[in-house]
């Protein structure tokens, strides 16, 4: 029988602990000492459970690009699940199809099958989907996960700290959004493609797969245009909670961002499920005065919302669909894989004379299509009207 997963979403424990590099070594202790703050992982997992490590391998990048859950993380986590004598599986379902051709690439550039081969730790090969009900999803009645999800005992979000064209912030909360298989990610995009319900709908599903644990892997973060075409940033630190809201709002605050500004946090918020302020948060394992802001350059969206200004449905919804960014389409950077055109929710990217042209008027601003480009060619764009009212 299955062991039912003891979450506690109210939980308000969030420990950091410093971790300069990705040396094996330092890695390692950091992890000891930052599942010591929450009272050891012996009280999460028993000898025989199934683990999975839900990582961020979002694209076919090696680790030193800051796009992915790094693997000296990956690699510290599997060898203390398994001295607790459980078994880990490392999963994930990033952009593009679910399929053991399009995973075996990623596996290899991110270093998780050194990871595997290393451990033993098992890479996930079933891409098998199963659909649940949900009625108490606020957004989604009907939940479709990767099957390999539900089975696991124990779920363990593995997250990379990063800004985000759509959602503005991508940590432990998104990061579940890889537990939906493929392509049928393009379709929660297409349904909701105001982010405002997009992200109510990323806190239904990380209600649904209820991480026991959440980690962020903030040693080397991504600023600006994240989630894949950002810069790598250093913040040197390791983070963990039980409440995955709880790890981001934290987070949020090391990076400079205000719940304001970020639609899962604002959700989660005003579902209870975290305090709206910081000091709230029992915050465990670093001094003081080391829990500091570290600015980070935030992407174009997040200065290209909703009006300031209460204004009836219509009209803010006629300017805010004026005033959002669009994405531009670098031809000289780009490769013509055509990722972008096969991976577009609402398919208005057509390839013409081997290069990508978007109809604009059918853009849903998803930004799937610079997520995706393993070029960075794919930039977005605010209008001059935009900049001028949110400077
Ligand atoms: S823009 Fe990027 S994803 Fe699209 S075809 Fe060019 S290289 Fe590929
Ligand atoms: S063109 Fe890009 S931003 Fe627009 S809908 Fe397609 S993937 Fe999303």
């Amino acid at each position: 029988m299955k062991v039912e997963r003891s979450v506690i979403m109210l939980n308000k424990k969030v420990a950091f602990i410093p971790c300069k590099t990705y040396q094996q070594n330092e890695v390692n202790q950091a992890v000891q000492q930052l599942l010591a703050e929450l009272g050891g992982l012996a009280q999460y997992i028993k000898p025989g459970q199934k683990v999975l490590l839900k990582v961020n391998l979002l694209m076919k990048k090696p680790p030193e690009a800051a796009v992915t859950t790094h693997p000296a993380l990956v690699e510290a986590l599997v060898n203390q699940i398994q001295a607790l004598g459980a078994k880990t599986i490392i999963a994930d379902s990033p952009g593009g199809p679910f399929t053991k051709a399009w995973l075996k690439g990623i596996y290899q550039e991110t270093g998780m099958v050194k990871v595997a081969k290393r451990t033993g730790a098992e890479l996930n090969w079933n891409f098998e989907q199963q659909e649940f009900s949900y009625p108490e999803g606020r957004i989604l009645k009907h939940i479709t996960l990767a099957k390999i999800v539900k089975e696991a005992d124990v779920v363990i979000s593995l997250a990379k700290l990063k800004t985000h064209g759509f959602t503005i912030y991508t940590g432990a909360v998104k990061n579940l959004f890889g537990t939906i298989p493929g392509l049928l990610k393009a379709d929660y995009h297409l349904r909701l493609d105001d982010v405002r319900d997009f992200s109510d709908m990323l806190v239904d599903i990380a209600q649904f797969v209820k991480p026991t644990l959440s980690i962020m892997d903030a040693v080397i973060a991504m600023e600006g245009p994240g989630p894949s075409a950002g810069e790598p940033k250093s913040v040197g630190l390791l983070a963990a909670s039980e409440n995955p809201h709880g790890l981001d709002l934290a987070c949020c605050y090391i990076i400079g961002l205000n719940p304001e500004q970020v639609p899962t946090l604002q959700k989660a918020i005003a579902r209870g499920l975290i305090p709206k302020n910081i000091r709230e948060l029992d915050i465990r394992g670093i001094a003081d005065e080391e829990f500091k802001p570290i600015p980070f350059k935030v992407p174009a969206t997040s200065r290209s919302r909703h009006l300031p200004i209460p204004l009836p449905a219509k009209l803010d919804d006629f300017f805010y669909k004026l005033l959002r960014p669009k994405p531009i389409f670098i031809h000289k950077k780009c490769i013509n894989c055509g990722l972008c055109a096969r991976n577009c929710p609402p398919q208005c990217i057509e390839m013409i004379a081997s290069k990508p042209q978007a109809d604009l008027t059918r853009c849903i601003r998803c930004f799937c299509c610079q997520e995706l480009c393993p070029e960075q060619a794919v930039e977005i764009k605010r209008s001059k009207l935009s900049r001028l009212i949110f400077r």
